[in-house]
């Protein structure tokens, strides 16, 4: 029998979520959530998911009912048919769901990144923590930027032993749906602390890296994608050639080269256009091949995320570890990868 997810949050990450639950063959979408019934409801109700109203209050059904949206009730009449849920609602409000309403009707549940480390039991990289989320009840898929450092680490650590990690992530002002945040015309530190969460927030997912990963963060005016510079000093004797060997070796990381046109992000986003992927979407993680280099025992490399698709993937994996349907987190990646085209 197919896992039975529910997917409540139908925005950026949930619909993604949603679609590639749908591609694979161990699990199936019975329902998705809205607050509103807005184009994207109604696309929901024409793709064939079955609708369902976030908020369970008469009034909001009345809102979908008068707006011509069919639903099949509110997640109250859905939540105990179901194995887990995908929580996609927006930062803060998956802690008060999972509060409210996954821990009293003891439903599995996923949190996303915008939710806090301490608020669920374990959190999620399909590399560095499958075992350790495997079997349990509430587990948050980390952040897009940590993500992308969690691959890229991987990856370095495979060579030799990381010993201090130093990152400078440049965020992307907005999705590009949003028609509320900023900056258009200013660089912010955001934080302007330093160190930035995102270094804990990696560690939350690779207790290891306490006291070795340090990042700063600046919001820029774009929307496509984030960009990182890492500089890593390891332990060990290596070369350029066996760092890229491992970045290739490393599921969902993928190179590029500025002499092949990959100039910008722009360039990588056009790419996944010509590669014709639902709603332009980069799940892998893109390293610049011509950034990698080696000084002495430190590892140099600028690498890109694609802040509303890299976590999909992820998602994926963890429902099938805390669903316990498959022990070994490669057979899994390899898995998910297969079904939704990554390379
Ligand atoms: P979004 O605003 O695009 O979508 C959120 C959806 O949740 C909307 O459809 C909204 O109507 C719905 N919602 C609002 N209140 C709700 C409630 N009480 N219950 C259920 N649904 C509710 O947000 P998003 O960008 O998809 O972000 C969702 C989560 O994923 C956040 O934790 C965010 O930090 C994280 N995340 C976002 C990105 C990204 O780049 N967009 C990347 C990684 C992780």
């Amino acid at each position: 029998m197919p896992a039975k997810v529910l997917i409540n949050g139908y925005g950026s990450i949930g619909k993604r979520v949603a679609d590639a639950v749908s591609m694979q063959d161990d699990m199936e979408v019975i329902g998705v959530t809205k607050t509103k019934p807005d184009f994207e409801a109604r696309l929901a109700v024409e793709k064939g998911y079955k609708l369902f109203v976030a908020i369970p209050d008469k009034e909001r059904v009345k809102l979908f009912e008068d707006a011509g949206i069919p639903v099949e009730g509110t997640i109250l009449d859905v939540i105990e048919d179901v194995d887990i849920v995908v929580d996609g609602a927006p930062k803060k409000i998956g802690k008060e769901n999972l509060e409210n309403i996954y821990k009293p009707h003891k439903v599995k549940a996923i949190l996303q990144g915008g939710e806090k480390a301490k608020d669920v039991e374990d959190n999620f990289n399909a590399l560095w923590s499958y075992d350790r989320c495997y079997g349990k009840d509430y587990i948050r898929v980390v952040s897009c930027n940590t993500t992308g450092l969690c691959r890229s680490l991987y990856a370095i650590n495979s060579v030799a032993d990381i010993k201090k990690a130093r990152v400078v992530l440049v965020r992307r002002a907005a999705d590009p749906n949003d028609d509320k945040r900023g900056p258009v015309n200013a660089i912010t530190p955001n934080p302007v602390t330093v160190p930035s969460h995102h270094g804990p927030d990696v560690v939350s997912v690779v207790p290891e890296f306490e006291g070795k990963i340090l990042t700063s963060a600046v919001i820029v005016p774009t929307t496509l994608m984030h960009q990182h510079t890492l500089m890593v000093e390891v332990d060990g004797n290596f070369s350029r050639d066996d760092v890229l060997e491992a970045i290739n070796k490393t599921p969902r990381i993928i190179t590029v080269k500025a002499d092949e046109g990959f100039t910008s992000t722009a360039k990588i986003i056009e790419y996944g256009r010509d590669l014709g992927r639902l709603r332009y979407d980069i799940n892998e993680l893109v390293v610049w091949e011509e950034s990698v280099n080696v000084l002495e025992n430190e590892i140099f490399l600028m690498q890109a995320v694609h802040q509303e698709s890299i976590v999909i993937p992820e998602n994926i994996d963890c429902i099938r570890a805390m669903l316990q349907m498959e022990e070994d987190n490669f057979k899994s990646i390899e898995k998910t990868n297969k079904a939704m085209g990554i390379q």
